[in-house]
């Protein structure tokens, strides 16, 4: 039942009609906050954490760091103030906020608190109440649990109905966890749906509110973000954060909920201007392809016919002794200088190079478990990459002598136009061995030997 009526019923005449003329005017003034939780989802919240951190360590060595001590200080800083009035759902994250060198606007929270704002979010925002806006609505999806909730949606496409067994066998596959470790397929954990957009939203202004700071100021700083790119390309940002329908009229209902905005609303702070100040002096990092897919990459030099040697726990190898390693253990790449950047959503992307990953077996037997992690992990790879298709059907080859499963795939480059994705799948006692050969099309005829004098020369322990 409406309290209009209740109130109505307990005054006299004259004072009803200020009621209902002063109810009229702010219709939810007794509504109370809306509740949000996180929705369903396979994965545990320590493994939020582990595959957010796998990320967060990828992203750090992939895109071009701030190192700017000051700045990383204050963005902790204001992070934590955020964060002490966020409701977390009794989880606790191991919160960490880090400034990007890219003057893209945008900002993105990896699963377990990994949050990274670029440089041009800071220098685009006008206040500090703006910047806290974008950091609020960022670790809302970290508390919402929005990115693995959409790997878990992910995940159940991937099994399908009616096959359950793997579901009740103990939430997400390790083949997942696995994909989802490496930062350059990650992309499923960032891109949110139109209703995370919302649910951040909300609850961004509730954490601004209870901070202290203008409540308006997240949607203000997204309604400037569209006013200013109007007829350009829309801001990254919207790219990772799809706009929702009625952004700022839900944002204000929800303030109206909240009690309306507070007289003392705080907005800016030397601080901030401080931060700001030195992000706008650090140097600019160049993006190599003018009109390319995916910034940092430009055709590299050709492979060197001298080899270095790459020594992991289960295997050696030899790569191009002008190439660089990136990552470690389970999931490395080796690339050339020009060959690795980030894609047009500031993801790290390898255009060049080969990735050798390893990702349990699962639900397989003996006898096949080869075609089928195989299958389950070219199953993963088009989930994160919706225009990867296979090519050539797997064939039976040998490598270091062991049955080995070759399969050919086409995707979309970071260099721009297409890729060729060679995968060579081995079984090994930790999980499926996966090693994959990148360049863009037109250009992997120049890779083929390289690739095939990099396979030749693995050796499993
Ligand atoms: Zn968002």
């Amino acid at each position: 039942m409406s309290k209009q009526i209740r109130i109505a019923a307990a005054c006299g005449a004259a004072a009803c009609a200020l009621t209902i003329v002063s109810l009229a005017g702010a219709p939810l003034a007794w509504a109370q906050k809306t509740q949000l939780k996180p929705g369903w989802n396979l994965f545990s919240v320590q493994q939020d954490i582990a595959v957010g951190k796998a990320n967060a360590q990828q992203a750090e060595r992939l895109l071009p760091m701030c190192n700017a001590p000051k700045v990383d200080a204050y963005l902790s800083q204001l992070g934590m103030k955020l964060v002490a009035h966020l409701d977390t759902h009794g989880a606790q994250y191991p919160w960490e906020f880090h400034c990007v060198n890219d003057r893209a606007i945008n900002a993105f929270a990896l699963p377990g608190g990994y949050v990274f704002v670029n440089r041009g979010a800071i220098e685009a925002a006008d206040n500090e109440a703006q910047l806290a806006g974008v950091m609020a609505h960022e670790i809302s999806h970290v508390a919402l649990r929005h990115g693995t909730n959409q790997a878990s949606k992910a995940q159940m496409a991937q099994i399908g109905e009616g096959v359950f067994g793997g579901l009740l066998g103990g939430g997400v596959s390790g083949a997942m966890l696995s994909q989802l470790s490496s930062f350059a397929v990650g992309g499923v954990l960032l891109r949110y749906s139109r209703t995370a957009e919302t649910q951040a939203d909300i609850s961004g202004t509730q954490v601004l509110y209870e901070s202290g700071y203008d409540p308006r100021a997240m949607a203000q700083f997204f309604e400037k973000l569209e006013a200013e790119t109007k007829g350009k390309n829309p801001p990254e940002f919207f790219s990772d954060h799809p706009n929702p329908d009625h952004r700022v009229e839900r944002v204000d209902e929800e303030i109206q909920r909240l009690g309306g905005i507070p007289p003392n609303a705080r907005r800016d702070s030397q601080e901030f201007e401080a931060a700001k100040r030195e992000v706008m002096n650090l140097p600019v990092v160049k993006k190599a392809v003018p009109g390319g897919g995916a910034t940092g990459i430009s055709r590299p030099a050709a492979p060197s016919a001298n080899y270095s040697t790459y020594q992991a726990t289960g295997y050696t190898l030899k790569y191009p002794d002008n190439w660089k390693k990136y990552g470690d253990q389970d999931n490395i790449a080796f690339a050339p200088d020009g060959g690795v950047g980030n894609d047009a959503s500031g993801h790290g992307a390898l255009a060049y190079g080969i990735t050798v990953g390893i990702s349990p077996i699962q639900n397989a037997d003996a006898g096949n478990a080869l075609d089928t992690a195989t299958q389950q992990l070219i199953d993963g790879l088009k989930q994160s990459n919706p225009n990867m298709k296979v090519t050539r059907q797997s064939s039976r080859v040998r490598l270091n002598n062991l049955p080995a499963l070759s399969t050919y795939l086409s995707n979309d480059s970071p260099a721009g136009g297409i890729e060729t994705d060679w995968i060579i799948t081995v079984v090994r006692p930790e999980g499926l061995v996966y090693f994959v050969c990148t360049a863009p099309q037109a250009e992997y005829s120049n890779y083929d030997k390289t690739f095939g004098n990099i396979l030749d020369s693995v050796r499993f322990k």
